[in-house]
C-alpha cells in the first residue's frame, strides 16, 4: 500500500488555543482507520484537515504524493467526502438527494443510485421528502449520497451516533461495501465495537494529541499507553 496522507508537524489553533498537535501521521490508500478519543479530543478537527478544506495552522499535509498547498484546494476534495453526524439534506426527494453528488459533477449513474437505495434500505422512501425523515433515515440518505460518487476517501464523523441497531447495521454494511471497492475510510467514533467491526487501525487522540496508534483489536485489548487503556475501559477522567 502507498501512503495517501502524510502529515508532519501539524497543529490547529483557534485563537490562542491549540486544539490539535500531531507530529506525524501516515494513512495508506485503502486503509480503514478509526479515530477514537473523548469529546473535544480533536477528532472532528483532524477529519476537517483530512478533508483538505481547512488548512492546518502549522505543518504540512501531503495528499496522494503532493503537498496540499501546491495543489488546487478546490479540485482535490472532489474525491474526498466528509459525512457529518447531522447531515444537511436538500428539501427535495430522497432520490434527488442521493443523486446530488453526481449531478454536481455532471455525471449520471442510475444503476448505482438504485443499488445504493437498496443497500441502505431507502427503496420505499425514494420519493419521500428528505427533510421529513427520521434521524436514522437522514443519516442513511447522507451516506448513500456520499457513496454514490465512489469517493477515494470517505471521512465519517460519528456516523451512527444516536441511531438504533437496525440503522447502525445498514450504515455499517454500506461502509463495508465501499471498503471492498478499495476506498480509504476514516471514521471518528465513540463506539469501540464499531471501530472493531469497521477498521483495521485505530488512532487514539486525547487533548489534541495523538497518544497512540495501532491495529484496532490490539488497541482495544493491549494498549501501550495508560490513558488509552483508561479510555477503552471507560475509566478515563477528562
Ligand atoms: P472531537 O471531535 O474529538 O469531539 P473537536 O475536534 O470537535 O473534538 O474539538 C476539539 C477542540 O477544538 C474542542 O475543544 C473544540 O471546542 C475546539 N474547536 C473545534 N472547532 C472550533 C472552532 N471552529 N473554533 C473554536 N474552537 C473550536
Amino acid at each position: 500500500m502507498s501512503p495517501l496522507y502524510q502529515l508532519k508537524g501539524i497543529t490547529k489553533q483557534y485563537g490562542a488555543r491549540t486544539v490539535l498537535a500531531v507530529s506525524q501521521l501516515v494513512i495508506d490508500e485503502g486503509e480503514t482507520v478509526a479515530l477514537i478519543g473523548p469529546s473535544g479530543a480533536g477528532k472532528s478537527t483532524l477529519l476537517r484537515l483530512l478533508c483538505l478544506l481547512e488548512a492546518p495552522t502549522t505543518g504540512a499535509i501531503c495528499y496522494a504524493g503532493r503537498p496540499v498547498m501546491a495543489t488546487q484546494r478546490h479540485t482535490v476534495p472532489h474525491e474526498i467526502t466528509l459525512v457529518f453526524q447531522r447531515p444537511l439534506l436538500l428539501d427535495t426527494t430522497v432520490r434527488a438527494n442521493v443523486a446530488y453528488g453526481l449531478r454536481l459533477r455532471k455525471r449520471r449513474d442510475d444503476q448505482r443510485i438504485e443499488a445504493l437505495l437498496d443497500l441502505l434500505g431507502l427503496r420505499e422512501l425514494a420519493h419521500a421528502r428528505a427533510t421529513t425523515l427520521s434521524g436514522g433515515e437522514m443519516q442513511r440518505v447522507a451516506l448513500a449520497r456520499a457513496l454514490l460518487i465512489q469517493p477515494r476517501v470517505l471521512l465519517l464523523d460519528e456516523p451512527t451516533a444516536n441511531l438504533d441497531p437496525y440503522n447502525v447495521a445498514l450504515m455499517e454494511q454500506a461502509i463495508k461495501a465501499l471498503q471492498n471497492e478499495g476506498s480509504t475510510i476514516i471514521v471518528a467514533t465513540h463506539n469501540l465495537h464499531q471501530a472493531r467491526r469497521l477498521t483495521q487501525r485505530a488512532i487514539f487522540l486525547w487533548q489534541g494529541q495523538l497518544i497512540e496508534e495501532g491495529p484496532t483489536e490490539q488497541m482495544l485489548h493491549e494498549a501501550r499507553d495508560a490513558r488509552t487503556r483508561a479510555f477503552v475501559s471507560g475509566e478515563l477522567i477528562y
